[in-house]
């Protein structure tokens, strides 16, 4: 199948299992929304796909049909399994338009014309000055989904890339992840606040709790998450979990904050 498939996807960090037994299907062509609380275990689904090391691992991934738990990290990267930062670097000196040549030529895989998409994604006037240098974080975030789109990716992880951007911001970062959307790339679109998906709208949302994918549904389930929290969740499935104020999403009216995105 193109696209991403985990299957029982079981990961420990010195005998601390994080992931449970996850299952994930994100056929090319589509984007899902993975919402749950804190310490879900979110962030450690993208960097065991990804291929970070700490992790002691089990059960099957795949993108376009490659198995990749058992490949080194440049080796999924050259898959065209993609992972965004949340504090995307700075590379002063290099301008965008040489970063994206160099990536282009060192990950061996074939890269759409760069000026063409820097059109469509509003990129050019950032194309020959540094990579990230004294751009806002929604220009960074921007920046960023542009570089992959280049890039061409099979499989796409956005990891909370909505987290502290003031709402045009959001939704500049939502315009770019929907000119990221194409019929050869699966997008995983992880978020905590259904805000994004106003702009965004995701062909599944999946809610992650304790480690597995415990609910799936259409864009609806955002909005009931939105209403009723993580909270109804767990006893309209009988989930056990103490439920904690931390756990329930992010009021809209926090989003509109001043806070600069890399603090
Ligand atoms: P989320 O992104 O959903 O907030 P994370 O994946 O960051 O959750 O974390 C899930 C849980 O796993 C947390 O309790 C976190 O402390 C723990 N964890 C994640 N990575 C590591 C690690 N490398 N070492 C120890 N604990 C970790
Ligand atoms: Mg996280």
């Amino acid at each position: 199948m193109k696209g991403l498939v985990v299957e029982n996807l079981v990961a420990s960090v010195e005998d601390v299992e994080i992931l449970k037994g996850l299952d994930l299907e994100v056929r090319a062509g589509e984007l899902h929304a993975v919402m749950g609380p804190n310490g879900s275990g979110k962030s450690t689904l993208c960097h065991v796909l990804t291929g970070k090391d700490d992790y002691t691992v089990s059960g099957h991934a795949s993108v376009h049909g490659h198995d990749v738990l058992s490949l080194d990290v440049d080796e999924r990267a050259r898959l065209g399994l993609m992972q965004s930062f949340q504090y995307p670097v700075e590379v002063p000196g290099v301008s965008l338009r040489m970063f994206l040549e160099e990536a282009a030529a060192a990950g061996g895989r074939e890269a759409r014309p760069v000026d063409e998409l820097a059109d469509q994604f509003g990129m050019q006037p950032f194309l020959d000055r540094a990579v990230n240098d004294d751009l806002s974080g929604g220009e960074k975030k921007k920046s960023e989904i542009y570089q992959m789109a280049v890039l061409q990716p099979s499989v796409v992880l956005l990891d909370e890339i909505d987290s502290g951007l003031d709402i045009d911001a959001v939704r500049q970062v939502a315009a770019a992840v929907n000119e990221l959307r194409n019929e050869d790339t699966a997008i995983v679109m992880i978020t905590h606040y259904n805000r994004i998906l106003e702009y965004v709208t995701p062909d599944r949302v999946h809610i992650m709790m304790n480690g597995r994918i415990v609910e799936s549904g259409g864009p609806e389930l955002a909005d009931q998450l939105e209403q009723g929290g993580y909270e109804q969740v767990r006893k309209r499935l009988g989930l056990a979990d103490e439920p904690t104020s931390e756990d329930r999403p992010t009021p809209v009216s926090e989003l509109f904050t001043d806070t600069p995105f890399d603090v």
